[in-house]
């Protein structure tokens, strides 16, 4: 007989239970798989779970076709982390060189850990002052003077921004190096063409459905490119790296994403263009109602907001904290991405190269993220600016009064 499994008898107190926030930083807006009753019977009786089955396939087409155009190939990859430590891997076979991969510090720690499990090491650029993207002078002085140590370059399209695909283009086909752009805030972003970011690329493009991003499924990416061989590639890398016959012919892992996820996406599509627009409108709120905060100068027509990123005014940059706690106890969730910057935390800091990042670094030193979400109304953020601009006041007040300010 096997021994009763112990019941815990309950001595540990529970934590207790801390008030949600009225407004926390993003809120996940669940894809209604349970109205979806009837096609998760269908799954389960297909037996059909996982390794690119038909819902997955119906998912990759829909999301060409919605997202892009109908324009270039998709693959889903269980999250954007391990897409982009495909994509890279991909990348360095095809450039035969290193090992060395060009990105900014600014940006998120996922993005340089599939560096490393790439085997390749990040070359850390700063960013520039408006747009929030990688220095351009800086990625071409590198280039130039040391293309043939550079595998790859992977710029980051900040917080949903659209990059400049062209100059790219230009770039890879000067110096002979692959191009893999971290996206993870991307889907849902269009470009000056109206078209969705990425259209028509032939680089390798990922993106994240975490979530905490605007197409929030909960773990699930994507890699697009217009190439159909990189996506043929990575699908097999995808599959642990097999040929035909089951047996390993390129570098792998498993990077598939089960029918079930695969079906919660397609969910999530239904009702993303309205989603977007929504969360359009509330960042435009937030520009109207904090003047004085300088927020990024994106590019494209519109962007898939995760959450509200916003520079403090100049004379409150030392209350950052103050604020935060402040706004924290009136029930305002905020964040301070990417504080600190990938140079700053100690695993990376070993292991990467960095140029000089004075403008990543007073940005980090500057920068607040305010919520956003899918059941905020325009209304909520304009009360969470109303919050935000009373604590701003009493600050600078009471700084005035002790003499802080003189
Ligand atoms: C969210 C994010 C990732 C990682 O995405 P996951 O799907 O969670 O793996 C990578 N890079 C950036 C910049 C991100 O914001």
């Amino acid at each position: 007989m096997h021994a009763a499994i112990p019941v815990a008898t309950s001595q540990v107190q529970a934590p207790p239970k801390l008030a949600a926030p009225l407004f926390p930083l993003t809120r996940p807006n669940a894809p209604r798989l349970s109205a979806y009753v009837d096609d998760l019977a269908a799954i389960e009786d297909s037996c059909w779970l996982s390794n690119y089955g038909p819902v997955n396939d119906r998912l990759e087409h829909r999301l060409v076709e919605k997202l892009f155009a109908g324009v270039g190939e998709c693959l889903t990859v269980c999250n954007a982390t391990i897409g982009l430590m495909i994509g890279l891997k991909l990348a360095s076979e095809r450039s035969r060189k290193g090992p060395y991969v060009l990105m900014p510090s600014f940006t998120f720690a996922a993005a340089a850990h599939a560096v490393l499990w790439a085997g390749l090491k990040p070359l850390l650029v700063d960013i520039e002052p408006e747009s929030w993207t990688a220095d351009r002078a800086q990625e071409e002085r590198l280039l130039a003077a040391h293309g043939d140590e550079i595998a790859a370059i992977m710029p980051y399209a900040t917080f949903g921004t659209c990059l400049d695909l062209d100059r790219y283009d230009r770039l890879s086909d000067r110096y002979d190096v692959p191009v893999v752009i971290d996206a993870a805030a991307s889907l849902g972003s269009v470009d000056a063409r109206g078209m969705g970011f990425g259209t028509g690329s032939r680089h390798t493009i990922i993106y994240s459905m975490h979530a905490t991003k605007a197409f929030g499924v909960g773990e699930a990416g994507l890699v697009y490119s217009s190439d159909a061989e990189t996506i043929a590639l990575l699908r097999r890398m995808g599959n642990f790296g097999f040929g035909a016959d089951r047996s390993a012919t390129l570098p792998g892992l498993n990077s598939k994403v089960s029918e079930v996820a695969a079906l919660s996406a397609l969910v999530k599509l239904a009702d993303f263009e309205a989603q977007i627009a929504h969360r359009t409108a509330l960042a435009e709120t937030y520009l109207q109602e904090l003047p004085g905060w300088t927020a990024q100068r994106t590019e494209g027509r519109r962007i898939a907001y995760q959450f509200m990123p916003m520079l403090l005014p100049a004379d409150l940059i030392s209350a950052r904290d103050r604020i935060r706690t402040a706004l924290s106890s009136a029930g305002v969730g905020t964040g301070q991405y990417f504080t600190p910057h990938i140079f700053e935390q100690p695993y990376f800091r070993t292991r990467c190269a960095a140029e000089p990042l004075p403008v990543t670094e007073a940005l980090c030193a500057r920068i607040m993220s305010l919520p956003i979400s899918d059941f905020m109304t325009a209304d909520d953020v304009a009360t969470v600016c109303q919050i935000v601009r009373g604590i701003c006041a009493e600050i600078l007040g009471a700084d005035a009064v002790q003499g802080f300010r003189a």
